[in-house]
């Protein structure tokens, strides 16, 4: 009975942190660009060990960076989702937030993604981004289905991306735009808000091109 105040503490403690638990801060030197665009997204990759899994996952991740970030600049499937209607921001607030699709596109090609990469499952999730301090941790488990032979399993990890790299587009008030709280409330379901919608429609155009070839 003594220990019970202590245990509450560490319980309370490593549900709010467990998600970064193990962490490590990125230098200079261990940012990676994905691709050869000028404005190509940029990872930290320090969280990523030497061996051989800890390398095919870095790949996969890298690629799928490379992919959203073409889907979001260049693929006119994509652009004409986007653009068909508006999206539901966050239903956090008092009102459930729309934005309209031209801001939204708008956004997403704005974007500029310099963000660490933590292969680690955050807590009851599949990714989890960190806006503010500019770090993203994703389920390994996600990221091995990118090896996958079926399609409906490779995509995933495309969705979960195309998902996270929305959070972390900021408002004016540098607080993130596009965010998943409130949903379930005020009628707002968790797939009308824009961030999976963004990650689906991404999944979709990504599954149509990889058949195209
Ligand atoms: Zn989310």
């Amino acid at each position: 009975m003594k220990m019970k105040p202590l245990i509450i503490v560490i319980m309370v403690l490593s549900i709010s942190g467990c998600s970064w638990y193990g962490y490590k801060d990125p230098s200079n030197h261990h940012f990676h660009r994905v691709n050869n665009y000028s404005n190509a997204y940029t990872l930290g990759v320090q969280n990523f060990t030497t061996n051989e899994t800890s390398q095919k996952r870095l790949n996969s991740v890298k690629e799928a960076f490379s992919d959203v970030q073409d889907i979001f600049l260049n693929n006119k499937k994509f652009e004409k989702i986007i653009l068909s209607q508006s999206w539901v921001s966050s239903c956090d607030g008092e009102t459930i937030e729309k934005t309209s699709g031209k801001e939204l596109l708008s956004d997403l090609r704005a974007l500029s993604v310099k963000v660490s990469v933590y292969p680690k499952k955050p807590w009851q999730a599949i990714g989890l981004t960190d806006a503010i301090n500019k770090r993203m941790a994703i389920d390994p488990s996600r990221i091995d289905l990118a090896n996958k032979d079926e399609i409906i399993d490779s995509s995933l990890l495309i969705n979960t991306t195309a998902h996270e790299v929305t959070h972390l587009i900021l408002d004016e008030n540098n607080l993130i735009k596009y965010r998943d709280e409130g949903h379930g409330k005020k009628n707002c379901l968790k797939n009308d808000l824009a961030s999976y919608r963004v990650g689906k429609a991404a999944q979709a155009v990504w599954i149509h091109d990889k058949l195209a070839k």
